[in-house]
């Protein structure tokens, strides 16, 4: 079980996408992180958090802060992107909001959603060019290694 934060924006326009009512930047509901962070606190079940939208990146520092403190309390953190963690990776050299993000994510689910390339055998993912990248390896390696769910290996 896991406490999903939908974020509002996303500048992508991938067709068929499953979320159009976040792309507008304007849409959504206006919540304060502490707030966030507040409820995540209190989800007692939970294994993690998922960064889903919309773009998450549009939104990096305030994400960044409930990432921080959802690994206080021993969360795991999931990070969607239709950015590309090369395109990501290059930013984070100037951008620090993209690198507290990126150093705060477990795993990263990037690149846009393909509908020619959409497959439902795919866990946790739309299309086949979308990756499941492990985020602290990648860093430590500079280039993505991919991350494989070991009770779900046999299904990705
Ligand atoms: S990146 Fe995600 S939310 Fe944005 S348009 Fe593509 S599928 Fe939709």
């Amino acid at each position: 079980m896991r406490f999903v934060i939908f974020t509002q924006g996303c500048p992508h326009n991938c067709p068929g996408c499953h979320n159009p009512e976040t792309h507008d930047p304007t849409g959504g509901k206006l919540m304060d992180s502490t707030e966030i962070i507040n409820m995540i606190e209190q989800a007692h079940l939970i294994r993690g958090v998922t960064f889903s939208g919309g773009e998450p990146f549009l939104q990096a520092n305030a994400l960044a802060k409930i990432a921080i403190a959802a690994r206080r309390h021993g969360l795991d953190i999931v990070t969607y992107t239709g950015f590309l963690f090369e395109k990501l990776l290059e930013r984070a050299v100037t951008d620090t909001k993209v690198l507290a993000l990126l150093t705060n994510t477990d795993i990263l689910i990037d690149g846009p959603y393909k509908k020619e390339e959409r497959d439902l055998r795919l866990a946790f993912r739309g299309s086949c060019n979308q990756r499941l990248i492990d985020v602290p390896k990648s860093l430590t390696a500079g280039r993505a290694i991919t991350w494989q769910d070991p009770y779900l290996k046999n299904f990705s």
